[in-house]
């Protein structure tokens, strides 16, 4: 046996590493960014603070100031606490890692199609994942979730609100009914990466259910490079993820960046209402072409169906135009590709272009 056989997982060694498909002079709406960089004011006030931030010095573990302005700036109800990570992708392992108990084999639950690392991060802490699918209008099928959580008893149920990649958001009713089911057994975490763009939330609920919380992340809104997610949930919980994130998790860099940014959080969110508008323009317009259907979005991408969906995307990139195939991440996403809103600019362009490949014979 090689030294990889030898020590590497198989189930790792069978695995294709995330890929993430090469963007340079693309226009770029694959990976639901912020399109606009920050405006030139606040690139200088922020390079100014960065330049002054201890380098040589770890962060300070309990990131006081950071968690403080999350609280202040983000919804956190009154007494709620936040726990932070580099993304919101390692709050998930963080939360994978703590539930995968060894004593009897924990399970994860997520509707389907769902974000993808809901699956990756419970394989890797050695739980089973349990997928239920949605129904075709991409909402929550109740009898089978009910069902799945009766027969599994899963210690965590994924709710992306709104989901990705289907865009639209679940009944808050159905979650609530969901998270009852689940009061004594399991974790329900509302992933609300898309916040900023659906104004919805269930932040007011944490309060309510002692088995709720809510993750969310600073991507979406405009800061992804810097990679930041915060979850709140019962200071209970929060102790105990604590203890498995490791202790310098976030930069000083980040810390500080986010810090400055929140200050200036209606920056962002006026940029998040015109992604908003953009969003009803563009899926108008989409819905106008024969033959294709922009389906309800409250995300900053818009998920299409349409024939010869492969070929489209095909099409896109030969004009370099970089949109997400997701036709083959699970049957009821046949035919589906999803749209990251741009500036209007950009999604100018890429309507001329997306018009041109869906008129073109195959
Ligand atoms: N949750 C959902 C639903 C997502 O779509 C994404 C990113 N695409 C994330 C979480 C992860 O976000 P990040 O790690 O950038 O915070």
């Amino acid at each position: 046996m090689s030294l990889i056989e030898t020590i590497i997982r198989s189930d790792v060694r069978e695995r294709e590493a995330y890929h993430v498909p090469e963007s340079g002079g693309y226009l770029k709406l694959d990976a639901m960014e912020n399109p606009w960089p920050l405006p030139e004011v606040m690139q200088q006030q922020m390079g100014d603070r960065l330049s002054h931030v201890a380098l040589n010095r770890y962060p300070i573990p309990n990131y006081m100031e950071l968690k403080a302005k999350i609280r202040e700036k983000l919804g956190v109800p009154p007494g709620y606490d936040v726990i932070v990570g580099n993304g919101s992708d390692e709050l998930i392992a963080i939360v994978s890692t703590a539930c995968a108990r060894q004593d009897r084999r924990a399970k994860v639950l997520a509707p389907l199609p769902a974000f993808v690392m809901y699956a990756q991060s419970a394989q890797f802490a050695g739980m089973d994942f349990v997928g239920v699918p949605l129904k075709p209008d991409f909402s929550l099928d109740m009898e089978a979730m009910r069902e799945a959580i009766r027969v599994h008893q899963p210690s965590i149920l994924y709710l992306a609100y709104p989901n990705n990649p289907t865009g639209n958001l679940f009944d808050t009713e159905d979650m609530l009914a969901l998270i009852e089911a689940m009061k004594d057994t399991g974790l329900v975490i509302s992933d609300e990466a898309y916040q900023p763009f659906a104004q919805a939330s269930m932040m007011p609920y944490l309060p309510r259910y002692p088995n709720l919380a809510v993750m969310r992340t600073v991507s979406k809104l405009g800061l992804a490079g810097v990679r930041l997610g915060y979850m709140s949930a019962s200071q209970e919980l929060l102790t105990e993820f604590d203890k498995v994130r490791p202790p310098y998790n976030v930069n000083v860099l980040t810390e500080s960046a986010v810090t400055y940014a929140l200050d200036h959080l209606e920056v962002f969110n006026e940029q998040a209402a015109m992604l908003r508008a953009e969003r009803e323009m563009l899926s108008a317009a989409l819905n106008a072409l024969p033959g294709v259907q922009a389906l309800p979005s409250s995300a900053n991408f818009i998920l299409v169906r349409l024939e010869n969906a492969d070929a489209v995307f095909e099409k896109l990139l030969a004009r370099k135009v970089l949109i997400k195939n997701v036709g083959k991440m699970h049957p009821l996403l046949e035919n589906c590709l999803r749209i990251t809103i741009g500036t209007p600019e950009e999604n100018r362009q890429f309507l001329e272009s997306f018009r041109a490949c869906v008129a073109q014979p195959v």
